[in-house]
C-alpha cells in the first residue's frame, strides 16, 4: 500500500488497541529531547533513541508506556535507562523529515559540519543538539551501556533488528529474539548507529514493523524489556509479563529466519521518479528478474533471486528498496569461531588483497581479482566495506570486535 509521509501522525492511544496511530488526526506529536529517564549510575546504562524519523512516532510511544510501568510497578532496577527523541522538528509535523534526513550526515565530516552550521537547517539543529546529548549520556566508560535506535518502515514487515556485525552486537541481538539483518551500514552511509558503535557501546537498530501500525509500538515495547533484562537493569522475573512479551516476538517472527544479509540497495535520486511496485511486504520473497518497480527509465528488475526488504512505500527517502538473503546460522558460528581466533590477519594473504600502508585495520581489494566470494570472507572475518573506488575496495576491520559478553 502506498502511505504518504505527509500524513498527519497522531498521539494514537497509548493502549495496544485496535485502529491506526493517525487516526483521530492529530498532527504529529510533541517531546522534549529527553524522553525519560529511569534509575541511577553507576551500573549499565541503556540508551534509547525514538524518532530520528519524524513520521516513526511508535517508538516515543513504546518509551512513554516503559517508563510508565517502570514508575508504576518499581522493579528492582540496576543502572540508568534514558531515552532520547531524534528529530522534534519532524516528530511534530509527522514527517520523516524537515529538510534533510536526520539519520544521514553522521560521518567525523557530517557532525564538524552540524556543530559549526548552527541554524543552517532544521535538521543542523537537531543533530548539533543530538550530538551534545549523546556525548554527556554516553559519557567516558562505555564499556556496560547499549543503546537501541528504534524506527519503522514504510511497508508492512515483522519486527526485526539491523546491527553492525560485531560480535557483542550479535550477542545483545541474539538476546532480544528477532531477526537479524547484517550489512545495512554498508549500504547506508553516514546512520546515526554507525558511529555510536564505532565509539564504544553495543548498538542496535530496531524496526518494529509499519509506521502507523499500533503493533509497532507493543513491539518496541516488548524490545525495550527485553533490552532491560538483557542488560542486567532488571531481573526476568521482575519484568511484568516478560515471558508473554518473549513469546510474541518470536511470534511475529512467522516462521522467518533469524539471518539476513544485504546484497544489493536501490538508489533512488531525486528525478528518478522511482515507484515502487504496491503490496510487496518485507522480506516476500523475489526471483532474478523480478519487475518490482518503475522509474523514469523503465521497468526495475531484482538481479538474484532474495527477499525484497524496506521498499519504499512513502514520497520521501533514497532507498528504493534493498535486496536480502538468507544466512546459514552455521556460517555465524564459524565467523564468530574465526575471529575470536584473530585469523583476520591472514586476510592479506589472499590473492588481490593489500594492508593499507597507514592503517592498520584497513585492507585494499582489488575488485577484478576479489568478487563476491571474497566479499563473504571478509564479512565473515569481521571486515565491512568502508570504500569502493574505480578498481578498489577499501574494507575496514569493525572497531570493538573481539570482546564478547555471552
Ligand atoms: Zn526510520
Amino acid at each position: 500500500m502506498n502511505r504518504a509521509v505527509d500524513a498527519p501522525t497522531t498521539l494514537g492511544s497509548e493502549g495496544s488497541g485496535p485502529g491506526n496511530l493517525r487516526s483521530d488526526g492529530i498532527a504529529g506529536i510533541d517531546t522534549g529531547r529527553v524522553i525519560g529517564r529511569y534509575g541511577s549510575r553507576p551500573g549499565p546504562r541503556l540508551i534509547c533513541l525514538a524518532g530520528l524519523h519524524g513520521n516513526e512516532p511508535a517508538g516515543v510511544l513504546a518509551l512513554r508506556r516503559v517508563f510508565a510501568t517502570l514508575q508504576e510497578t518499581r522493579p528492582r532496577f540496576n543502572g540508568e535507562m534514558v531515552a532520547i527523541a531524534g528529530n522534534i522538528g519532524a516528530l511534530r509535523a509527522g514527517r520523516r523529515y524537515l529538510e534533510r534526513d536526520l539519520n544521514r550526515g553522521w560521518s567525523p565530516r557530517g557532525m564538524d559540519r552540524a556543530e559549526a552550521s548552527t541554524g543552517a537547517s532544521a535538521e543542523d539543529r537537531e543533530q548539533a543538539e543530538l550530538i551534545a546529548v549523546l556525548r554527556t549520556e554516553l559519557g567516558e566508560d562505555r564499556s556496560d551501556t547499549r543503546v537501541i535506535d528504534l524506527h519503522t518502515t514504510s511497508a508492512d514487515s515483522p519486527p526485526f533488528l539491523t546491527l553492525a556485525d560485531t560480535l557483542r552486537n550479535r550477542s545483545f541481538a541474539r538476546s532480544i529474539g528477532l531477526p537479524l539483518v547484517l550489512g545495512i551500514e554498508e549500504q547506508i552511509d553516514g546512520a546515526l548507529l554507525e558511529v555510536v558503535t564505532a565509539s564504544g557501546p553495543v548498538a542496535l537498530g530496531i524496526e518494529a514493523g509499519q509506521h502507523d501500525d499500533p503493533v509497532s509500538v507493543d513491539h518496541h515495547e516488548r524490545v525495550v524489556w527485553m533490552a532491560l533484562i538483557a542488560g542486567g537493569h532488571v531481573a526476568e522475573e521482575d519484568a511484568t509479563h516478560a515471558r508473554s512479551m518473549r513469546e510474541a516476538l518470536r511470534s511475529a517472527r512467522n516462521g522467518l529466519p533469524m539471518v539476513f544479509e544485504v546484497r544489493y540497495r536501490k538508489p533512488v535520486m531525486p528525478g528518478d521518479r522511482f515507484t515502487m511496485r504496491p503490496g510487496y511486504r518485507n522480506f516476500q520473497r523475489v526471483s532474478a528478474g523480478e519487475i518490482v518497480g518503475r522509474d523514469r527509465l523503465g521497468p526495475v528488475t531484482v538481479h538474484e533471486d532474495g527477499r525484497i526488504f524496506l521498499p519504499l512505500y512513502q514520497d520521501q527517502g533514497n532507498d528504493g528498496f534493498f535486496v536480502v538473503r538468507d544466512v546459514h546460522p552455521a556460517w555465524l558460528r564459524l565467523s564468530a569461531t574465526l575471529r575470536r581466533a584473530r585469523i583476520s590477519s591472514l586476510a592479506q594473504w589472499f590473492p588481490g588483497i593489500h594492508r593499507a600502508s597507514r592503517r592498520e585495520d584497513a585492507l585494499i581489494v582489488d575488485r577484478r581479482i576479489a568478487r563476491w566470494l571474497t566479499v563473504d570472507v571478509l564479512h565473515l572475518l569481521g571486515y565491512r566495506k568502508a570504500r569502493v573506488t574505480r578498481g578498489w575496495y577499501v574494507f575496514r576491520r569493525r572497531s570493538h570486535d573481539r570482546r564478547v559478553r555471552d
